[in-house]
């Protein structure tokens, strides 16, 4: 008999989450918890509770029906989620999920377990704002801590100038500031650990972000041999000292030193492993699944080079829309059924596979002959 796995979040990770459970003799029935009535995972077959991803009650609901949890979303209630895991298996770790959605305990504790960052540190006030920046110089990037992604809680502050707006912007919530780091490029790693305690890594990526959205990530990254050492060293010691089971993203800078820093982790799957769906015998879905469930992690090598490039709504309308795309062997379109396009929302993307080592530069002509051939218009009712 197979489990019945409860997913926080059931937009795109947690759709394609159900889809790999689909395949999975060991899970019996999926059950989202989402805010948006038929969310993307409720469209692919899961059964979906409709509430706040915060919310008490929905979340003890969810776990009385569920034999193990797993989440998309690192905002979850990590104190609710706390108290339910001595009856529910929950992973990754509330534990874990408490300091990385705190992006300060977060840095904290790579610090203590001397992991690279930038430099980084707690502020109350204006006052301490105006002390540090003295210390680490300009520019530096005011950051709040909690519920900030695609860069939404970042300021740079160039100028003393700014420092007033900065702090306006962020009125009421807890931040930290980092020394901004002027990096050359900006890569990642997929990680796994099973609650055997394996680790498996795929192979280091590449992504390039359009106004602090990941766009484009190349599979594997044009890094140097030895900037990918030392991101496969960081992801496997990050994950031999954090707790919980389960595939974590975790994003980093090169600098022009060829230094590798941690920027950010993610306790979950990740939009920067979307191309492990074609491009690895085991995508990052399935590989979440074997991690939490405690079976053997799959083969995590690279088959084919692969660009996956996200599709975001366009500037010009929000509603529903339909969207053209030119056909090809090698290129995989994946929408997520999200019912309205909004300007940069995530709404699919789409994976070019290079399986007739054609190179990456030939990858890259064909984006650009995608990014001309792709129509998401609004549609006609
Ligand atoms: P975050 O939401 O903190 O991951 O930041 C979003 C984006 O902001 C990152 O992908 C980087 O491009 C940029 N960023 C974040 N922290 C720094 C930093 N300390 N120095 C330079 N750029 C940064």
């Amino acid at each position: 008999m197979g489990k019945v796995l409860g997913i926080i979040g059931g937009g795109q990770l947690g759709m394609m989450l159900t889809e790999a459970a689909q395949d999975l003799e060991e899970i019996s029935k999926i059950i989202v918890l989402d805010p948006t009535e038929n969310c993307p995972a409720a469209k692919v077959g899961a059964q979906q509770i409709i509430a706040n991803f915060k919310d008490e009650d929905a979340i003890k609901k969810l776990s009385e029906l569920s034999d193990i949890i797993t989440y998309e979303i690192e905002s979850g209630n990590s104190d609710v989620l706390k108290q339910l895991e001595v009856h529910t298996e929950i992973n990754p770790s509330p534990d874990t999920l408490r300091i990385i959605q705190d992006k300060l305990l977060q840095k904290q504790f790579l610090k203590e377990n001397n992991i690279a960052i930038a430099e980084f540190e707690k502020i109350e006030n204006k006052v301490e704002l105006i002390q540090i920046i003295d210390k680490m110089g300009l520019p530096v990037l005011l950051k709040t801590r909690r519920d900030a992604y695609d860069g939404r809680g970042n300021y740079k502050i160039n100028s003393k100038s700014e420092i007033d707006d900065a702090l306006d912007l962020f009125s009421g919530k807890s931040l930290m500031v980092e020394k901004f780091v002027r990096f050359e490029k900006e890569i990642s790693v997929i990680a796994a650990r099973n609650t055997k305690g394996e680790i498996a890594t795929y192979p280091v990526v590449e992504n390039i972000h359009e106004n602090n959205i990941l766009r484009t990530t190349i599979a594997p990254g044009r890094v140097s041999e030895n900037v990918k050492k030392q991101a496969e060293q960081i992801a496997e010691k990050t994950m031999e000292v954090l707790h919980g089971a389960g595939v974590f993203g975790i994003e980093m800078f090169v600098t022009y030193d060829d230094e590798v820093l941690i920027n950010e982790i993610a306790p979950r799957v990740h939009n920067s492993g979307h191309h492990t769906l074609q491009s690895c015998n085991t995508s990052q879905f399935e590989q979440h699944l074997r991690a939490i469930l405690g079976m053997n992690l799959g083969e995590s090598s690279i088959k084919h080079p692969t660009i996956m490039y996200n599709i975001l709504g366009p500037g010009t309308f929000q509603g529903e829309y339909n969207v053209l795309c030119k056909k090809s062997e090698n290129i995989y379109l994946k929408m997520y059924g999200k019912l309205e396009s909004k300007p940069q929302r995530k709404i699919g993307h789409v994976n070019i596979v290079d399986k007739e080592n054609l190179g990456i530069d030939e990858l890259f002509n064909q984006i650009e002959d995608l990014k001309k051939n792709l129509v998401i218009e609004p549609k006609q009712t």
